[in-house]
């Protein structure tokens, strides 16, 4: 009687471990150089090797949750000027601990390092172009294309749900917004929906007709959201500051929709009355000359009255840039410098209706 116990009970032991065993082999996580068993935290590079330009290596942390789940993606500085975006990030690098996560997050912190190093913003000063606008990218293009080729393959294609972070470049003054993308496919729309509430910044911009061939995605989250996985964009931050505010509502946005996907424990804290926005507008500036906005960041503005002005460089007024549309000031040129084509604002037209 007691030999067949210990018998039963050894074997048991065997199917006990052996599963726990088997889920710990199955769930080490690599992204690039950083790897990661689960309850671990990794740090590494996804290595763009050169090609028609130099090569360049984008930092990647890889935190295992020590519980299964899904897969998070968080990426900012493909502007690496926005810095509020960036800091963010940083700060979530050390305050996400593996044993309090369920699934596996993966942290970009700065796509365009050289775009920090140097202090350029909008572009890759190494070719000029802007790290979202060139996804999936291209194995042999410049640097920008070949490493949105790499974060396509080791970051969109191996995630369940990405966050892309910006803000307002050295240039922008912005207020914070989201971005929602609704697809048409319902069950995906649900919960990038529950990601953007549960992020809880107050204006959400519904960004509609985005492009789904997936070989021209152009941006991140389009490039995720048309491979299936729901996707959302965060802005905060303005005008090269970093502040204390505006870095809490991204890393606590990003807890709280951590929380809804229920990779971690708690309640989210959804936004209960988001302001729906429906279409941006941009009001570009047609020569060069000096700024001076009479509006700020945030303003609510009816069609047709003056923003602000631009003069030549002896004082004298060449341009009353107007609104095109009645709507709130996301952002507006936050410096004197203007060059034609530059944008002077954008202006977030408020939704009839919540979708
Ligand atoms: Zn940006």
């Amino acid at each position: 009687m007691l030999r067949s116990f210990v018998r039963t009970f050894a074997v048991s032991g065997i199917f006990l471990l052996f599963p726990l065993f088997a889920h710990a082999q199955a769930s080490s996580f690599s992204v690039g150089t950083a790897s990661a068993a689960p309850g671990q935290k990794s740090t590494g590079y996804l290595e763009v090797p050169d090609g028609v330009d130099a090569a360049t290596k984008i930092p990647v942390i890889v935190i295992n949750g020590e519980k299964r789940g899904p897969v998070l993606a968080l990426v900012s500085g493909a502007h690496g000027t926005e810095y509020t975006s960036i800091i963010a990030i940083e700060k979530l690098i050390n305050l996400l601990a593996p044993s309090q996560i369920s699934g596996t997050v993966v942290l970009l912190p700065l796509v365009n390092i050289q775009s920090f190093e140097q202090k350029v913003p909008h572009v890759n000063p190494v070719d000029n172009k802007s790290m979202n606008r060139f996804y999936p990218g291209k194995a042999d293009g410049t640097q920008t294309e070949r490493a949105s080729f790499l974060i396509t393959k080791q970051v969109v294609d191996r995630c369940d749900y990405l966050i892309d972070y910006h803000g307002g470049d050295l240039d922008e003054s912005l207020i914070p917004y989201a971005y929602w993308a609704p697809t048409g496919k319902e069950a995906q729309d649900q919960i990038s929906k529950e990601m953007v509430l549960a992020f809880g910044l107050d204006r959400i911009i519904v960004w509609r007709d985005r492009p789904t061939d997936l070989a021209a995605t152009r941006y991140l989250d389009n490039t995720s959201t048309a491979r299936g996985k729901p996707s959302i964009v965060v802005e905060a931050g303005h005008a090269g500051t970093v502040e204390a505010d505006d870095v809490a509502l991204l890393v606590n946005g990003t807890l709280s929709t951590m929380r809804s996907l229920k990779m971690l424990s708690g309640d989210p804290r959804p936004i209960e009355n988001p302001v729906w926005l429906d279409r941006v507008v941009d009001v570009l500036s047609d020569g060069p000359g000096i700024w001076y906005p009479l509006v700020k960041r945030g303003t609510y503005v009816q069609e047709g009255m003056k923003i602000g002005y631009v003069t030549d460089y002896f004082g004298k007024p060449i341009l009353e840039a107007r609104a095109p549309v009645s709507g709130i000031i996301l952002h507006i040129n936050a410096v004197p410098s203007l060059k034609k084509g530059d944008n002077i604002a954008d202006i977030g037209v408020i939704a009839a209706r919540a979708p």
